[in-house]
């Protein structure tokens, strides 16, 4: 099964640590439903292959989704169930920004057919949310969140980022218990990453503000997990702990190397061995869709050799690599001669174990994940040879 992700590339203010395309003038938020709708359309029209697919997830990223009404939600949900065979049960998610919603907008969205809700909290602390440049203070997201569960949603999640300055163990653990306390069913945990070209790379540069070290960053990152675990959360990808049925169905497409496409710019699709991506510019964004033209900026084709590479790299990340797949789309066992000596010794270092024909990173591997992938890619690419 496949997903729509829909991004929506508008936000009151830039926060200081944030990378993803998005606007502060929002003059053009009024009319974005309708370009949207414009852009599924032509994208229907030009694309047979979607013809037959099923949909069971849509996501609305951004930017900051919840800034749209509730009829302009209504708007682009009925293009998309015209336009694709999507399931009744799919599940549909609006990132929401405590700072931009209140009860009536959470009622109204619901309403809708939306049936997920990701929070930015960020922080449970007003010192950081200002230090992070957010909108909203402490007190609007413990609101919402009572909110969103009065106005009927049942899958709701926050994001959370750790590793900010002055953020000792004990207040990250205060955010975590919040979480807890309110019940909430998934948690996305992000350790703080400075970007280049944010106003935050800069502090950091000038040496206006000092972030944790990896040391302490992983020590807080351990803190979580073992948190969450305790807690009866599934860590289920790096940054992500869920409790059972509530994993956010449309990221694990992503992770799994499912099909999804794309609406808004920058806004990525991939399909099969395809992935292309729209303009990261909202007026040449318009200019193409008012011309009747897609919005594609550029695409790339994937050999078999990446392909293996980045569904190696994402099934670690998350469910673990699933061998059946790995097998079927590319026709030889994952666990061949060239590799099986590598994975044993990972066994035997418990950072991976291989059960129920997956092969998944323990506790200890997640820490080291990203030096796991390497070593087992450059096996694989051996096998290759
Ligand atoms: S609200 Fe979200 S998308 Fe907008 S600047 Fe902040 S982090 Fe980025």
């Amino acid at each position: 099964m496949s997903g729509i992700y829909l991004h929506i590339p508008f936000c009151e203010k830039k926060c200081i640590y944030c990378d993803f395309y998005s606007v502060e003038n929002l003059n053009l938020l009024s009319d974005f439903a309708e370009l949207i709708v414009k852009e599924i359309e032509i994208f229907k029209s030009e694309s047979e292959f979607v013809d037959d697919a099923i949909f069971d997830t849509i996501y609305f990223g951004g930017g900051t989704p919840s800034l749209l009404e509730p009829s302009q939600f209504e708007k682009i949900l009925n293009s998309l169930f015209k336009n694709f065979k999507i399931l009744t049960n799919a599940e549909i998610t609006v990132e929401t920004n405590p700072g931009t919603v209140d009860k009536r907008k959470l009622i109204e969205f619901r309403k809708t057919g939306i049936n997920r809700i990701s929070f930015g909290v960020q922080s449970f602390f007003d010192d950081d949310l200002t230090f992070l440049g957010r909108i909203h203070t402490s007190e609007d997201a413990l609101n919402c969140v009572k909110f969103a569960f009065e106005s009927g949603f049942e899958n709701v999640s926050v994001d959370l980022i750790f590793g900010l300055p002055g953020q000792d163990k004990n207040k990250w653990l205060a955010n975590l218990e919040k979480t807890i306390e309110l019940n909430i069913p998934h948690v996305s945990a992000y350790n703080l990453i400075v970007e280049r070209g944010t106003p935050l790379y800069e502090l950091v540069k000038f040496g206006k503000v000092k972030i944790p070290d990896d040391d302490k960053q992983a020590e807080l990152y351990e803190l979580t997990i073992e948190f969450f675990e305790n807690a009866g959360y599934k860590h289920y990808e790096v940054s992500n702990f869920a409790k059972d049925g509530f994993e956010c169905r449309h990221n694990l497409k992503y992770w799994q190397y499912e099909n999804y496409i794309g609406f808004g710019p920058s806004a990525h699709s991939f399909w099969i061995n395809k992935r292309w991506w729209n303009v990261a510019n909202l007026e040449k964004y318009v200019k193409a869709i008012n011309s009747d033209k897609l919005p594609i900026a550029n695409f790339e084709i994937l050999n078999k050799e990446k392909m293996i590479e980045e569904f190696i790299y994402l099934g670690l990340r998350s469910t673990g690599i699933d061998l059946k797949k790995f097998k079927n789309k590319f026709g030889f066992d994952f666990l061949c001669l060239e590799i099986i000596d590598e994975i044993n010794e990972l066994k035997n270092l418990n950072l991976v174990i291989v059960e129920e024909n997956f092969v998944k990173l323990t506790r200890k591997g997640f820490m080291l994940c990203d030096k796991i992938a390497v070593d087992i890619i450059s096996k694989i690419n051996y096998a290759l040879r």
